[in-house]
């Protein structure tokens, strides 16, 4: 037990969540000489596949969760779409990082905004909805385009509805199923960024480069690294992630989400208090992983370096390229500026991510060239489909 806070290697840390966020923390943490215990109420989890101990129950079996407590030093969660409750259980008998507190906000859309709000943090225009009635008057209020989304268990985009014109607001509200929800100013920005920075115990904080980020169908397609973004708009991305990290009072990671506008200046979209698939390409391409990072924060070891080794490029790969069989590893192994992630799912369903693919190069933009290239190379051609006959070349 520790009395400072600190866990050295061989303690034992737990992870709530089964993901792949997880499975690559357990990768860091087993690699410094850390156990890993996880809970989830799945069987062989992309994190259980990797941990010391997969324990499988629900979040709400509070028995589960303090026996699981029991065994572990430390506690940290992978995602945030578990319920504080659980959390507050584990905290009876271990340590816990990030706190429940955090979590809380963190995990509903809503009060995630008002925390920022409250703090006069720029976000973009936004109002609670709770009924068609509720939703006309936020129109009024926001204007259109806007984007109604779920206040809780959205990700990727899921319950999201754009309205991009005046629409009956009663339609809507019943096509969107009710619910709690938010209605944002849909904003025309000129590009997406992150930045990923760690709070250590001590209150030391490390900032990763800003991540320039594309999205398709509201799920993250690209990212790369360095952004392509001017001086000045880095070190505000960077120093608006600290500052959000700080009113938090964050022992962890945060991902914050931004949204450049065409003026230069910057926007708050969302938080995640936890690693982030914006900063996968750091497993590879930083001398600290955004997973090693977490691990020591959560530990109460001093920060790592978030410097980047080279210029990279990450791309998700997603359940949609198994439509028509096993993707061609062959063809990307045998690409060696290129890194093959895979998280050990077993079902590709379309929308599902399944792994990333991160490639390097001289500047961000031959690695994102790279990285896209290498992905289009794993995609089979459809039964029946005639392949393109390869380029001739002279001589
Ligand atoms: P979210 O789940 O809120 O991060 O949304 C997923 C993606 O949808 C974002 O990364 C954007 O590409 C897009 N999006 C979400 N909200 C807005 C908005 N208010 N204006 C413009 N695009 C948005």
């Amino acid at each position: 037990m520790s009395t400072d806070g600190v866990f050295l290697p061989g303690s034992t840390v737990g992870v709530m969540g089964g993901g792949q966020l997880g499975r690559m923390f357990a990768i860091a943490a087993r690699r410094m000489g850390y156990r890993v215990h996880t809970f989830s109420p799945d069987e062989d989890t992309p994190t259980g596949q990797l941990a010391d101990r997969e324990v499988v129950a629900r979040y709400d079996d509070a028995e589960a969760v303090r026996d699981f407590a029991r065994g572990i030093d430390v506690l940290t969660f992978e995602f945030e779409n578990i319920p504080t409750q659980t959390i507050e259980w584990a905290a009876e008998f271990c340590a816990v990082r990030p706190s429940a507190n955090v979590l809380h906000i963190c995990q509903h859309r809503l009060r995630e905004k008002q925390f920022l709000a409250g703090s006069s943090f720029p976000l973009p225009r936004f109002a609670a909805v709770n009924s068609a009635a509720e939703l006309a008057d936020a129109l009024q209020h926001i204007g259109v385009p806007a984007v109604l989304k779920t206040a809780a268990f959205g990700y990727d985009g899921k319950g999201q509805r754009k309205i991009a014109r005046r629409e009956d607001p009663a339609t809507v509200w019943e096509e969107f199923g009710g619910g709690h929800a938010v209605l944002e100013q849909f904003v025309e920005f000129a590009k997406e960024v992150s930045v990923i920075v760690a709070r250590g115990i001590d209150g030391k904080m490390a900032a990763y480069p800003v991540c320039e980020n594309v999205h398709r169908h509201h799920i993250l397609d690209v990212t790369v690294v360095p952004a392509g973004i001017p001086a000045e708009v880095d070190v505000q991305a960077r120093v608006l992630a600290g500052e959000v990290a700080e009113k938090l009072g964050l022992v962890g990671l945060l991902a914050v989400e931004m949204f450049l506008l065409k003026d230069g200046s910057l926007l708050i979209n969302e938080l995640a208090p936890r690693p982030h698939n914006s900063g996968h390409f750091s497993f590879d391409a930083s001398v600290t992983s955004q997973f090693e990072q977490q691990l020591r924060v959560v530990c109460g070891l001093p920060l790592g370096s978030t410097e980047s080794l080279r210029p990279a490029a990450m791309v998700n790969l997603l359940g949609d390229l198994w439509a028509n069989g096993e993707p061609d590893w062959m063809a990307v192994a045998a690409m060696p500026e290129v890194k093959i992630h895979l998280y050990g799912k077993s079902g590709a369903r379309p929308g599902r991510k399944m792994g990333h693919l991160v490639a390097f190069g001289r500047s961000g933009e031959e690695a994102a060239q790279r990285a896209q290239a290498a992905r289009a190379a794993l995609m089979k051609p459809a039964p029946g489909a005639r392949r393109r006959a390869p380029a001739k070349t002279a001589g």
